[in-house]
């Protein structure tokens, strides 16, 4: 048997080396003390609990609300040699007698449970005659009631350290924020813990934002560049859900809608098929996510804008967990301001979490008007630094000009002031551009002195400055959502002539498409797979499902994608050549390495 840490990732998962923190968790962890790991979507947080859970005497507990997940952990570990099992509802009486045979008999190296199961006095029960190597709880954030993945039973997982308190605990998030991290310490009693905290940034992510202005014909330029791939697409409504999604398919996409009005069985077998093949693109309302470990997806497009930043960061976050480049992009326009501004004001909350909720939508709306790496103030949101430039986000690669529009935004600013601050930016616009329309004529509005100072500019231009007036915070919109606009006290400097304002030039509706579609990314997809290649990885592919049909798993926990591809590029020859492809472990080389080579030696 291997004894350390690197022997284990080696042997078993196939790896060279670890990632980041893994290395100080796994020793950390492995020498018995308690710690609390953040690390980003597709950073490697299972190895941190997987490797110690090895590393030392009995069983790891991994505690996880998904049962969906861990039906799938537990095949890829299985896959690797590793004896794993699971306990929840989804198993009947007989199976479930025999996990506990197999945990009471010391055979089991992991075993995932959900929280309710884990609680009750007869799982306390049985633990206190097994030996347990560890405490892993997973997607620890779901103990914070702010979050949208509550769940009450975390509550009480501070049991596990007054019943077994020599048992190490290991706490894993991949949410960013402050305020959910001390609350998983404080409810999850971690006082002592260590704490881990990487990077949240996504280097495999490349970001893209633009306006929308054809949204049909926009998605279809994106979606060329990514053909054969999966991906997801984020639409607000469920109507819209189904119109895309419908549209797509006509179009000769394998697309499938899924939100919270399907019937649970076609949305069941919507989300079975996006994961077990592989080019299905999801077509879905916010309801599509939570649970979806899915390593392959190559994009995440959003046709509106999302509610927070938060929770654009966790929806792009759903791309590239296996590492290899991911697309996230975005179109929106005006209205999705006014939309959301509308349905925050009808919505059921308090007064109080109303105003956090729109001022989630204006640093969001900040972010998609922006001129600065995109990177930065993603990550900046959840106070890190980011010494940008990136170079992998649309405002890196080719920086947006802007243009001085000082002037434009005093006329705007004392057009609204002047007009009562009762006034959409429809009317306004009017009053600007000295349109003599019924509403203004009714209002006395053409005697305004602002009235017509606006001529120079067309209506489409005035937009443009509106939305980035209010992107900027220079002016805001009214809190009940009827889309008026007001003045903030950082117009006044404006006024006053105190603050020079530069805005993007945006006649442009989408930058950087063009010359996007002329480079290699269109070509080969996301992973750049070259003419010559396709064939080979056809196949590989080809066979990755037919194995895993024949193991009744997900086409990626035979292989993942990244280990496909360096299979691509090594060319193995042989079985020592083989297992030295990362993600190749024993287990894997023995099961799968000659069906692989044989594919790959036909070929050459
Ligand atoms: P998370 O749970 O943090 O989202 P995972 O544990 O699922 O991330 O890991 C993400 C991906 O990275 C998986 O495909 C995993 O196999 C791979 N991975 C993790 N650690 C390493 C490593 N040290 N070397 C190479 N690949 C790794
Ligand atoms: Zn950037």
């Amino acid at each position: 048997m291997p004894s350390t840490a690197l022997d284990l990732l080696q042997s078993v998962f196939g790896y060279s080396s670890f990632r980041g923190q893994q290395q100080a968790v796994v020793e950390h962890v492995g020498e018995g003390g308690d710690a609390l790991v953040l690390m980003p979507t597709g950073g490697g947080k299972s190895l941190c609990y997987q490797i110690p859970a090895l590393l030392r005497q009995g069983t790891g507990i991994v505690v996880s609300p998904l049962i969906a997940l861990m039906q799938d952990q537990v095949d890829a570990l299985r896959e690797a040699g590793v004896n794993a099992a699971f306990l929840n509802s989804s198993l009947n009486v007989d199976d479930q007698r025999e996990v506990e045979r197999q945990l009471l008999a010391g055979e089991l190296n992991l075993l995932y449970v959900a929280p309710e199961r884990l609680l009750t006095g007869r799982f306390l029960g049985l633990l206190e005659r097994t030996e347990v190597a560890l405490f892993a709880i997973d997607e620890a954030h779901c103990v914070s009631q702010w979050g949208h993945d509550f769940r009450p039973e975390y509550r009480e997982l501070a049991i596990l350290h007054q019943r077994f308190p020599q048992v190490p605990r290991i706490a894993l998030t991949a949410t960013a924020d402050p305020r959910t991290r001390d609350e998983i310490v404080e409810r999850l009693s971690l006082q002592q813990a260590r704490q881990f905290v990487s990077s949240f940034d996504r280097p495999n992510i490349g970001y893209r934002v633009a306006l929308r202005h054809n949204a049909k014909r926009q998605l279809t330029e994106f979606l060329e560049g990514h053909q054969g791939e999966s991906g997801i697409v984020y639409c607000l409504s469920r109507k819209k859900v189904d119109d895309t999604a419908a549209w797509l398919a006509e179009m000769g996409i394998e697309a499938l809608p899924y939100h919270a009005g399907l019937e649970a069985t076609t949305r069941a077998k919507n989300q079975k098929r996006f994961l077990r093949e592989d080019c299905v693109v999801m077509v879905a309302t916010v309801a599509f996510g939570m649970g979806i470990d899915k390593p392959d997806v190559r994009f995440v497009a959003h046709l509106d804008l999302p509610r927070s930043i938060e929770g654009y960061y966790q929806e792009t976050g759903r791309g590239g967990r296996d590492g290899l480049p991911a697309e996230a992009w975005m179109i929106y326009g005006l209205s999705d301001v006014v939309t959301m501004s509308q349905m925050i004001a009808q919505s059921e909350s308090a007064d109080d979490r109303k105003r956090v909720e729109r001022q989630k939508l204006e640093s969001l709306l900040a972010y998609a008007e922006a001129t600065a790496c995109r990177r930065q103030l993603l990550l900046g949101a959840f106070g890190e630094t980011y010494p940008g430039p990136c170079g992998h986000c649309d405002n890196c690669i080719e920086p947006p000009k802007t243009w001085d529009a000082t002037v434009p935004a005093q006329k705007a600013l004392s057009a609204v002031y002047r007009s009562g601050q009762r006034f959409g930016s429809g009317h306004v616009i009017d009053i600007l551009r000295g349109e003599e329309t019924e509403r203004v004529l009714s209002l006395d509005h053409h005697r305004l002195t602002t009235f017509g100072i606006g001529a120079d500019m067309d209506e489409k231009q005035w937009r443009s400055v509106f939305r980035q007036l209010l992107a900027a915070g220079l002016l805001e919109a009214d809190a009940e959502g009827y889309g008026t606009l007001r003045l903030t006290a950082a117009s006044r400097e404006v006024l006053k002539g105190g603050q020079p304002v530069r805005l993007r030039e945006d006649a442009r509706p989408e930058r950087g498409s063009r010359r996007r579609r002329e480079n290699k990314i269109a070509v080969g997809g996301s992973l750049g797979i070259e003419a010559y290649e396709q064939p080979l990885w056809d196949e590989l592919r080809a066979l990755r499902t037919r194995l895993a049909k024949q193991h009744g798993v997900p086409p990626y926990v035979v292989f993942h994608d990244a280990t496909l591809l360096a299979m691509l590029r090594a060319l193995p020859a042989n079985e020592g050549e083989m297992g030295r492809v990362s993600g190749v472990g024993d287990a894997k080389l023995k099961r799968y390495g000659s069906d692989f080579l044989a594919v790959i030696n036909a070929q050459n």
